[in-house]
């Protein structure tokens, strides 16, 4: 019976060159990989050191990428490792097997989003009535699924942050800050239900899981084991929970200790 490793990309195993919190001299930083290219600009990095470790994680476990990308943007991620069979995309809106959407999983989504939580139209109005053009840059949504807005951080009134998701809780969506994403989701659209349903297809007997946002919370309970890295919304926040370690490696480091962390947990007992 599998091991099944769901973790999230962006700031839990990949990084963008501005997060990738190097402290070193620079003469003793990890070599790089570049594991993105967007636009034919080098995007997102791993240490090599991580992504051997990946590929020996593809044999030993199911590695599921577990991301709120869409799956456009998560087709672009190059990482190192066999296929994956199967990726959770959308924040587990999209469950891709073999590279292809599983349009039953896709139906079921839609439908519990319909009965559960305000549609996407009212929280979109909110975001263009109240956001400020001085710091948003961009307006997306996402699958038509959810919503984000891309922000200059700097600007970004803390207060606004907090009045918007209070002002979501109540029409049952929740809000994630992630670097210069502001994100709104739907509460019933979840990275672990998808997981949930991999597990049942998969049969397997153990889940390993990793995250760093708040949207990454539910992935976490939801696994018998996990690991967060020392940055973050998770970890600024203080978040913790009995079966999360969590680590004090920031940045593409973390990266890497968190694969090493699943490759360990995968193995049998010698
Ligand atoms: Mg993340």
């Amino acid at each position: 019976m599998p091991v099944l490793v769901a973790s999230d990309l962006d700031r839990t195993l990949i990084y963008s060159s501005a997060a990738l919190a190097l402290t070193m001299p620079d003469a003793r930083a990890p070599r790089l990989l570049c594991v993105e290219v967007h636009e034919s600009r080098p995007l997102s990095y791993m240490t090599e050191a991580a992504a051997q470790l990946l590929t020996d994680l593809g044999d030993a476990a199911v590695f599921v990428p577990t991301t709120t990308r869409t799956r456009k943007q998560y087709q672009r991620i190059n990482l190192p490792g066999p296929q994956p069979a199967y990726a959770i995309c959308a924040n587990g809106g999209h469950l891709l097997v073999d590279g292809v959407t599983d349009q039953d999983w896709h139906a079921q989504v839609l439908a519990r989003l319909a009965e559960e939580c305000a549609p996407l139209e009212e929280v979109r109005e909110h975001l263009m009535a109240t956001a400020d053009p001085v710091w948003v840059r961009k307006h997306r949504v996402a699958e038509d699924l959810f919503a984000y807005l891309v922000v200059e951080r700097e600007l970004l009134p803390e207060e606004w942050v907090k009045e918007l998701a209070a002002w979501a809780e109540n029409l049952g969506w929740t809000v994630s800050l992630q670097g210069r994403k502001i994100y709104a989701v739907p509460k019933p659209l979840t990275k672990s239900a998808a997981v949930r349903e991999v597990a049942r297809r998969t049969g397997a007997h153990l889940t390993l899981a990793a995250g760093d946002s708040l949207l990454d919370a539910d992935l976490l309970l939801a696994a018998d084991r996990g690991w967060r890295p020392g940055h973050g919304e998770l970890a600024d926040s203080g978040w913790s929970a009995p079966e999360i370690s969590a680590l004090p490696e920031r940045g593409v480091l973390a990266g890497e200790r968190i694969v090493r962390e699943f490759l360990r947990a995968s193995r049998p007992k010698a």
